[in-house]
């Protein structure tokens, strides 16, 4: 008999999920980008086509840049909103030792404040920005050379090779990869069209109590106790 009366779910899931417009309900990046008029709005229109390699542009357009880290901060802690269920579901995941990670094109220097503000801890996979009087300085050092989406891809390949299925949530160009690869995908915005063109299966990502509801119905269904 187990003494441990509190259930958990024993499931081969894993949960990948991008940053902006994905957790976020904007782009964080698009907004820094635009609020401290460091691009022009068809710049960022023509940031989403499907040749753009994403990390280069983040490293070129933030080296335009002038705003400090505390105006940008203060400018997110009023404009930013997190998508609904997001923090329950790190608290179901952690709980039923599902593992969960973020992996964005995105910069540390909005996703620490966004993430004490939310009160989330969570693995996640996101670029260094450094800030100096000469401005900011772009590093992936998780990338190694590999494209954004390709390393997003990779991400959902690393936890298939431990036997999990991967539910992947993304809403832009750069995760089509990895949305090609995951076992089950959620997305939003231009990911939702671009899925529909290259024929995956997705379902629209509202909010994550979704995801939880699909976890638990899906375990239900396998049987796995
Ligand atoms: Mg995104």
């Amino acid at each position: 008999m187990r003494k441990n009366n509190k259930k958990t779910i024993e499931t081969k899931w894993a949960l990948i999920c991008d940053f902006d417009g994905t957790i976020s309900l904007k782009d964080v990046g698009d907004v820094i980008l635009t609020r401290f008029k460091a691009v022009t709005r068809q710049e960022i229109k023509d940031s989403y086509d499907e040749d753009v390699d994403m990390a280069k542009w983040m490293k070129e357009v933030f080296t335009r840049l002038k705003a400090t880290p505390k105006e940008i901060e203060k400018h997110l802690l009023k404009t930013i909103l997190i998508r609904k269920g997001f923090k329950d579901i790190i608290k179901f995941c952690d709980t039923n030792r599902i593992p969960i990670e973020v992996v964005s094109g995105g910069l540390d220097l909005y996703s620490r404040p966004l993430f004490k503000k939310w009160g989330l801890n969570v693995k996640s996979f996101f670029g260094k920005a450094k800030f100096t009087k000469n401005g900011y300085t772009i590093n992936y050092p998780y990338l190694n050379g590999c494209s954004l989406d390709d390393f997003k891809k990779a991400r959902v390949k690393f936890h298939q090779s431990k036997k999990r299925k991967v539910i992947f949530c993304g809403d832009a160009t750069t995760d089509l990869k990895a949305a090609m690869t995951a076992d089950k995908v959620y997305a939003t915005k231009k990911l939702l069209s671009l899925c529909k063109t290259h024929k995956v299966k997705t379902s629209w990502l509202r909010t994550f109590f979704d995801i939880k509801k699909f976890i638990i119905k899906s375990t239900k269904e396998t049987g796995i106790r």
